[in-house]
């Protein structure tokens, strides 16, 4: 038997609850891991609260990344011992994700722990920072580089916008923090923000070219605050779009694209393939250093879960949290 966040519905109505589960219904995977530590994701606050339709089949133990010890391997590439970091691939989604003291995934879906990483660390980078480092990844791969001019994150106090934000930094990058929190201002600068503006600023609908503010931009929020960035951007500038805390809409013009060349890159961390995600989370364990890991990040126990997910999704947690499964 082993813990596990369980997500039901019953004639419409969704429970959460933790739910001790007998190890046979685990199915579907070649490798069968320990789970040491999961995180809270946007993405799972959404699960959890029943706020989208993340879960697609019910019961559903949701997590959409975790890592751990394998215990039992099919696959050839791990044996029993060896660490393992697991992101997306539709875990929570369609099929037992993280939240959960065991999980069954196929190998194929699974990356050895990145060295110099322990398992709480790379939980505490999780989806959102490897996600960071996918969006950075992308707007360099599209030749964006420091002498561009400045960088904008938003969603700046979120998981994603605090590692973009050290990444970038690190990189060289003068960055722009986007936020509605200005009372973390110091945080943001701690962690390499060159400024610190409202994000109200952005929100609103505005005209579909605008005087051109930045080089580059990481965008977290989707909506009428995407549909600014593109319309702000330097002429031959990108935005990396990689979420919808704002809406999941775009009511943007063509304007940017068609008058100042201006790219908008999509990233998804679901399904990139290995080399990617392998290239990705080397980098972040090369250049973010323990400390901004550690600090980035608070912990709570399983049981936890479900009220932190309320108050993720009010906006009232900042960086990453840590999930310990096993209390
Ligand atoms: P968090 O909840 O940690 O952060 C989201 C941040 O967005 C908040 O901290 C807040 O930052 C800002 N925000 C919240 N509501 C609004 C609003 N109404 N308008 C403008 N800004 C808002 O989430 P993550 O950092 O984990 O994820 C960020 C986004 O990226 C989410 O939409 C998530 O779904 C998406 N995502 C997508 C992935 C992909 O594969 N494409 C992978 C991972 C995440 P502040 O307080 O500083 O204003």
């Amino acid at each position: 038997m082993f813990n596990a966040l369980l997500l039901d519905k019953q004639d419409d109505r969704m429970t959460a609850s933790i739910q001790s589960i007998d190890e046979a219904r685990l199915v579907g995977g070649d490798v069968l891991v320990r789970v040491e530590y999961s995180t809270l994701n946007y993405k799972d606050a959404l699960a959890i609260t029943g706020r989208a339709p993340i879960a697609r089949t019910f019961p559903m133990v949701p997590g959409i990344d975790f890592a751990g010890v394998v215990e039992e391997s099919g696959h050839g590439r791990y044996k029993p011992g060896d660490r393992v970091v697991l992101n997306g691939w539709g875990a929570g989604e369609t099929h037992w994700g993280g939240l959960a003291q065991k999980a069954r995934i196929p190998g194929d879906q699974l990356i050895p722990l990145p060295e110099g990483l322990t398992t709480r660390q790379a939980m505490a980078v999780g989806t959102a920072g490897y996600t960071a480092m996918l969006c950075v990844q992308a707007l360099e791969r599209h030749g964006v580089r420091a002498d561009h001019g400045d960088l904008l994150v938003t969603g700046a106090n979120g998981g994603v916008g605090s590692f973009a934000i050290a990444i970038l930094a690190r990189r060289g990058f003068r960055v722009i923090a986007s936020t509605g929190r200005a009372t973390e201002e110091a945080r943001l600068r701690e962690l390499g923000a060159a400024e610190v503006i409202d994000r109200a600023t952005l929100s609103a609908p505005g005209k579909p070219l605008q005087k051109e503010r930045w080089g580059a931009a990481v965008d977290c929020v989707g909506s009428h605050t995407l549909a600014n960035i593109c319309a702000t951007l330097r002429y031959g500038g990108a935005v990396a779009a990689c979420g919808l805390a704002q809406g999941m809409d775009l009511p943007a013009s063509v304007a940017p694209f068609i008058l100042r060349g201006v790219a908008l890159l999509g990233v998804d961390s679901v399904y990139v393939p290995y080399e990617r995600r392998i290239a990705a989370w080397n980098s972040i364990a090369q250049e973010v250093p323990a400390h901004v890991i550690d600090d980035v990040a608070s912990e709570i126990a399983l049981g936890e879960a479900v009220d932190v997910a309320g108050r993720l999704l009010q906006g009232e947690v900042k960086g990453r949290v840590i999930v310990d499964v096993n209390r």
